[in-house]
């Protein structure tokens, strides 16, 4: 960990009150996943109050002691108000936050993380996109970015570049024709749209990664393989997930 005092900018994933008036803040930096007190947070005379919430991006001046980081000053640079205002937008939100923090939690580089996650922040509150496909775009490249992304060059079997309604094998990370042979394990329908996004979201520059459109049946399949591959590449569940799917109307949860 760095010592002394630096300056980096970083992103609130998690804020835990502890005793007194403080806070334990998980910050997202280019550098990773940073654990900072800021003293006396909780105070109404807190001068970084602001600073301190979920989802606030600042420039933090952090002094490394031990084996904590503790808050000297920051300035907020974006709240995210778009997002912060909307009870949907920001479970979801929630999510994109504890996914990130996971997959993050043993890196020592993070800057294509904090980017995807700030740039996640940003279409949410800012494009008119469904939450459906930034939440699809969203997962498929931040498992990529960790090291989870399945071959999106063809059929892994027969090699054919356009398979016929392809499907996903989520154990493999391949995909393959449904008339290839079947594969182990669970294997789930993309459609060829589906397949043609997820080749977009894996392959496209970074500023590009909401800029695709796709029919309503075929992006709840690409965001439905999102869940399970999710699940079953990082072994766990996301209770912000699930929270996020109980507060959605009825027809915007069936898969
Ligand atoms: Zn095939």
């Amino acid at each position: 960990m760095n010592s002394g005092k630096f300056v980096t900018n970083g992103l609130v994933l998690r804020q835990t009150a502890t005793k007194e008036s403080d806070y334990i803040l998980t910050v997202l930096t280019a550098e990773g996943i940073m654990s900072v007190i800021a003293k006396g947070a909780r105070s109404r005379r807190s001068r970084y109050s602001a600073a301190c919430q979920f989802l606030a991006y600042s420039e933090m001046t952090v002094t490394g002691k031990g084996d904590w980081y503790y808050l000297n000053e920051a300035a907020t640079r974006e709240l995210f108000d778009g997002v912060r205002c909307d009870f949907e937008k920001l479970a979801l939100a929630s999510y994109f936050a504890e996914l990130t923090e996971v997959v993050c939690r043993e890196q020592w580089e993070a800057s294509e993380m904090l980017s995807l996650l700030l740039n996640a922040l940003f279409a949410l509150g800012s494009l008119q996109k469904p939450q459906r496909l930034i939440k699809a775009a969203f997962t498929w490249r931040l498992l990529a970015n960790a090291g989870f992304a399945p071959l999106v060059e063809g059929c892994a079997l027969c090699g054919c570049q356009q398979p016929e309604s392809p499907l996903l094998d989520v154990q493999e990370g391949i995909i393959r024709c449904s008339t290839c042979p079947p594969t182990s394990g669970l294997n789930l329908p993309l459609s060829e749209s589906g397949f043609a996004a997820l080749r977009h979201i894996l392959l496209c520059p970074p500023k590009r990664l909401y800029s695709f459109t796709i029919p309503v049946p075929a992006l709840r399949l690409l965001d439905n393989a999102a869940e399970v591959f999710c699940a079953a590449q990082l072994e766990r569940t996301f209770r912000t997930l699930d929270y996020y799917k109980g507060i959605l109307p009825p027809e915007e949860i069936i898969s």
